[in-house]
């Protein structure tokens, strides 16, 4: 029988999760559909109705992934922490209540893609730019890892520093957390990640060139179907050796919702590779 998925937001004509996907379910023999749901109206409403049309789970983006974290009855510890859900599984009605799972496969995604790239993740000192959405999802997972600090730079400092104090509060980390303004951000950083979405608008952030230069590895979490950024490129040109976009961490998310609708994970490398050459031939 077909797997019956989709994507839900609002834009979603530009979303190359149904590629992805399609990509993992032909590697390893599924039978699945993966459609695009644009979400107009009402946000419950349209994944009810999915739901009744058979389907098994979707994933959900901007701007609806709070909306899928107050639709979940029951959460995973990871979209507990994160308060946004990017993956439901629907495990039937309850009377006339959707019975639905709530994961957020983003933080997960990251970390895969920055073992795949043998990030040199032990004992670093890891630097944050922004303090939105995707640096909720991430922070959870980065703080789980054996760096030394990670600092939240963020043109609006409080958030950054609200951040910050409510993870403190949901999970315990050795791992040294600070904020700091642009203005004021001091010191050497071995990794960079990029989590603003200055990429997307070709700008840059307001960071000194030493920062660039005293890093061994940088990623920018926007990505392009080539594999360059605004961001990479700058750090490439300012001699950082690993510079990567974030599509390994849209395949990676993307993954794990497929294994927690499946039971099975894919292999990110095999269709990463895919969705780079896609468009070319
Ligand atoms: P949000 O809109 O939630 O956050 C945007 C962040 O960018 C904020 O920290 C904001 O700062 C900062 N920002 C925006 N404009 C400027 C500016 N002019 N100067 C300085 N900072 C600025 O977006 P998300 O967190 O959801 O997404 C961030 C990026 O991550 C996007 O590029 C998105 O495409 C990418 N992403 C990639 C994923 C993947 O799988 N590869 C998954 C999720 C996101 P402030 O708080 O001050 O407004």
């Amino acid at each position: 029988m077909t797997i019956k998925l989709a994507v839900l937001g609002n834009p979603v004509a530009h979303s190359l999760s149904p590629l992805i996907h399609h990509h993992f379910a032909q590697l390893l023999g599924h039978d699945i559909s993966y459609e695009r749901i644009l979400v107009e109206d009402d946000f419950a409403t349209q994944v009810r109705d999915f739901y009744l049309a058979k389907a098994l789970g979707c994933n959900v983006t901007v701007p609806c992934k709070l909306q899928a974290y107050d639709l979940a009855t029951e959460l995973t510890e990871r979209a507990r922490i994160a308060k946004a859900v990017n993956t439901l599984k629907f495990m039937g009605m309850e009377g006339d209540k959707l019975q639905v799972l709530g994961d957020n496969t983003d933080g997960a995604g990251l970390f895969l893609d920055l073992q795949r790239l043998n990030c040199p993740l032990a004992n670093s000192k890891i630097l944050i730019l922004g303090a939105g959405g995707a640096t909720r999802g991430i922070l959870p997972d980065l703080m789980r890892l054996p760096a030394q600090s990670i600092c939240i730079v963020n043109r609006t400092v409080t958030k950054g520093e609200d951040i910050i104090s409510y993870l403190s509060t949901q999970l315990s980390s050795s791992v040294n957390l600070q904020v700091s303004s642009y203005e004021e951000l001091t010191g050497t950083y071995d990794i960079i990640i990029n989590a603003t979405s200055l990429s997307l608008h070709k700008e840059l952030p307001k960071i000194a060139d030493e920062i660039y230069q005293q890093a061994k590895f940088v990623y920018d979490l926007y990505y392009t179907q080539e594999g360059g950024t605004v961001f990479t490129s700058k750090a490439q040109a300012l001699g950082v050796k690993h510079c990567y976009d974030g599509l390994g961490m849209l395949v990676g998310q993307a993954a794990l919702s497929y294994q927690l609708w499946t039971g099975v994970l894919p292999d990110i490398t095999k269709t990463l590779a895919y969705i780079r050459s896609f468009g070319r031939h």
